[in-house]
């Protein structure tokens, strides 16, 4: 059994990014928890008015809620921080925020975003979880993969930013259909083809990863780091 967490920014990210692996995760015992850092609503208006969209973000969250309880996972946790205005938070709280959760549930792995995604969330999202999973004596955590986003992870500067080079696959042949419906589930969230976030473009990307290393669909992550202990 493994305890594993998915650090993800945004509602849908978790699906988007790690959907597949998060099922097979699921199939083996083993422990998921997902923690989803910003509400994911509030970036529709100039002003941040969380009053005005309270209902939008509990709508959303309880998606979430929905899609957590249909994979079985152990837990979801919102932290609630302002939508594509992470920036506007201090890098050290994110830090902060992330570890406490690491402290208390322990995990072994860690899925979160990769760190030259156009989204600013995203590329926060990473580094605060890469700092809050540094390998001091007695962290707990061993693997940090990083996923790749449709719509931020292939629409990001390739000759300014890091350019996402997987080196780490899932097959998900057997939970893609899964993942589209779970992904379906988050339908406002959705685009319509051939935006790079519609089912069609996931679809795509599962099949072009899977094919690339011999299997009908898979997932492919990014190892930033990976330690064997005794
Ligand atoms: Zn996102």
């Amino acid at each position: 059994m493994e305890k594993v967490l998915v650090i993800a920014a945004h509602p849908d990210d978790e699906i988007l990014g790690c959907g597949g692996l998060i099922i097979e995760h699921i199939k083996r015992k083993d422990k998921v928890g997902i923690i989803i850092a910003a509400e994911g609503i509030t970036s529709r208006d100039t002003i941040r008015n969380i009053k005005k969209r309270k209902n939008e973000i509990q709508k959303l969250h309880s998606v979430s809620n929905k899609v957590a309880k249909n994979l079985k996972v152990n837990f979801i946790e919102f932290l609630g921080l302002p939508d594509n205005r992470l920036d506007s938070v201090d890098l050290l709280d994110l830090v902060k925020k992330i570890e406490k959760i690491i402290i208390k549930f322990k995990p072994k792995v860690i899925y979160t975003h990769h760190g030259g995604d156009l989204n600013i969330d995203h590329r926060l999202i990473n580094n605060a979880t890469i700092t809050a999973c540094r390998p001091y004596p007695g962290q707990t955590v061993e693997k940090i993969l990083t996923f790749e986003i449709p719509s931020s992870t292939n629409w990001a500067d390739a000759q300014k930013e890091l350019a996402f080079t997987p080196n780490y696959y899932q097959e998900i042949t057997k939970s893609l259909k899964n993942k589209i419906k779970l992904l379906s589930m988050y339908k406002d969230e959705m685009r319509k083809w051939p935006h790079a976030r519609s089912i069609k473009a996931v679809e795509s990307l599962a099949y072009y990863r899977g094919a690339t290393i011999g299997v009908k669909s898979a997932e492919a992550f990014q190892v930033v780091r990976h330690i064997k202990k005794n």
